[in-house]
């Protein structure tokens, strides 16, 4: 339980990105502390919640983790919308999932809500024998279009309570 004069927020979030970017991964590492070799693609959205105890606050992140396939692109609006923060994630060996993360970026900006926290996370980062996109490029891209960056691996748990433990404090400081 919360005490009193602390905060409780409730924060949704939502995952956009390719298919095989690393999305549910990047989930489960963060929700269970588990990563899969095998992980199954996921077919239209899956949901998680995840609470955080972090300076005076707890934070219920329900999580939607979408599931990048084009099909499923129309269902997109249903899980931006009304969310504190969109992750938008590409896979760091494949400079197509890249191309395919600005184009979510753009997406996201053309839907219109200022309060939606952007962020970009170039996962996989344990492939660096197989890196397609530099560091440099993302965070640069990142900058241009003021979205935080984060490289991760939900492999080897890199950055990725970094991430969530920085969503939830820009969530917490916004309210
Ligand atoms: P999603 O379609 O974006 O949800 O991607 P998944 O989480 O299903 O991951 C796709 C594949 O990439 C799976 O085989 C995962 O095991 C693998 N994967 C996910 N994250 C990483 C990572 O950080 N490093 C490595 N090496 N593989 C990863
Ligand atoms: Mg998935």
């Amino acid at each position: 339980m919360a005490r009193t004069g602390s905060k409780n927020i409730q924060a949704k979030l939502v995952l956009l990105g390719d298919m095989g970017a690393g999305k549910t991964s990047l989930v489960l590492r963060f929700v269970k502390g588990q990563f899969y070799e095998y992980q199954e693609s996921t077919i239209g959205a899956a949901f998680f919640t995840q609470v955080l105890s972090l300076n005076e606050a707890t934070i219920k992140f329900d999580i939607w983790d979408t599931a990048g396939q084009e099909r499923y692109h129309s269902l997109a609006p249903m899980y931006y919308r009304g969310a504190a923060a969109a992750v938008v994630v590409y896979d760091i060996s494949s400079m197509d999932s890249f191309q395919r993360a600005k184009k979510w970026v753009r997406e996201l900006q053309r839907q219109g809500n200022p309060n939606l926290i952007m962020l970009l996370v170039a996962n996989k980062a344990d492939l660096e024998t197989k890196r397609q996109v530099q560091k440099e490029e993302g965070e640069q891209y990142a900058k241009d279009n003021r979205l935080l960056f984060f490289e991760t691996s939900a492999k080897t748990a890199q950055n990725v309570n970094e991430l969530f433990y920085e969503i939830g404090n820009i969530s917490r400081l916004k309210k």
